[in-house]
């Protein structure tokens, strides 16, 4: 199918973009692996689109002391190999590294992937474990939102209009345990499941974990029960078989589940898959 007409807008900075998209009520296209499909499908008729593709001030990763800080327009395969990345936050470069092929690798972006907040997208589940904070530049100005806050449901999240994701931080979880485990969906590539941990194991106990899953839910979810199982665990078996019925629980009876996979097959792989994750963070 072909796109509604639109018109189409090059800002030279953000500040522009932000002007642009607030006067327009276009939406941002950054890397277009999201939106130019929901456009083809008619999904999306955004009137404007305001592309920040050239912004090179969104671009880019460094760290400073403690914080990862990652360009929104940043592409999964620079993420991907990145040293930096693999360093501080070695979950998301993994995570980046599966996203669907080469080619979306390649175009799609971080800040494009978080803003679009497909359930079944591999960052929003990492960058939610991991801890990470949202820098936002809008109409009325900067502010931050913590992942925590970000995702609220099924492709929504919180950015007012005209509001641009500009960076993405990560405490540096070098000295951690931590690890992206995803049942890729055989043809996309996308998380049929997908769950994300990062401990801190002191001897053989760990001392506290985050936990996030995504695919089975609407929306990248914290699975505060999984990390109750496992804080104070010597992360045995005994231990795992825990966690895995207790991010089940996590999911819940409402989850998501398609002609590919149910909810409640989508369930049980979540336990599946935090066991995997457990493991590969041990490993
Ligand atoms: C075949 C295929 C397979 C895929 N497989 C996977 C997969 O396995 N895992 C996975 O995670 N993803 C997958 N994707 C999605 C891909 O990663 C997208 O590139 C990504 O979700 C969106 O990033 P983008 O830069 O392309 O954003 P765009 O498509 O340009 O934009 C997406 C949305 O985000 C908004 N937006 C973009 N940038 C910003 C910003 N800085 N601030 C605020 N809003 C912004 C846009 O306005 C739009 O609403 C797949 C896509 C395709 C086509």
């Amino acid at each position: 199918m072909r796109p509604a007409k639109i018109e189409y807008r090059r800002p030279s900075s953000v500040a522009e973009a932000v002007q642009m998209l607030a006067s327009s009520g276009g939406k941002a296209l950054a890397g277009g692996h999201s939106l130019i499909p929901a456009m083809n499908l008619r999904l999306s008729e955004p009137g404007t689109v305001i592309d920040i593709g050239r912004l090179n001030e969104l671009r880019g990763i460094s760290v400073k002391g403690n914080i990862l800080s990652i360009g929104a327009l940043t592409t999964h395969a620079e993420i991907a190999a990145s040293a930096d990345v693999r360093t501080h936050c070695p979950a998301l470069a993994a995570a980046c590294g599966q996203v669907g092929d080469p080619q979306v690798r390649n175009w799609g972006t971080l800040g494009g992937n978080l803003a679009h907040a497909d359930p079944a997208s591999d960052p929003p589940t990492v960058v939610l474990a991991c801890g990470g904070i949202l820098h936002v530049q809008g109409p009325s100005g900067v502010r931050t939102v913590r992942a925590d806050d970000f995702f609220v449901d099924l492709f929504t999240v919180d950015l007012q209009p005209g509001e641009l994701i500009t960076s993405i931080e990560l405490p540096s979880l070098r000295g951690y345990k931590s690890a992206y485990a995803k049942m890729p969906h055989p043809a996309s590539r996308y998380a049929v499941v997908g769950v994300c941990v990062a401990m801190e194991v002191e001897g053989s106990r760990c001392k506290q974990a985050r936990v996030a899953v995504g695919g089975a839910t609407s929306k990248a979810t914290r699975a505060t029960r999984a990390e109750a199982a496992l804080t104070g665990s010597t992360l045995d078996e005994a231990a795992l078989d825990k966690a895995a019925s207790a991010i089940m629980d996590d999911v819940g009876d409402g989850g998501m589940g398609d002609i590919y996979a149910d909810a409640s097959y989508r369930r049980a792989m979540a336990g599946a898959y935090l066991k995997r994750a457990v493991r590969a963070a041990l490993a």
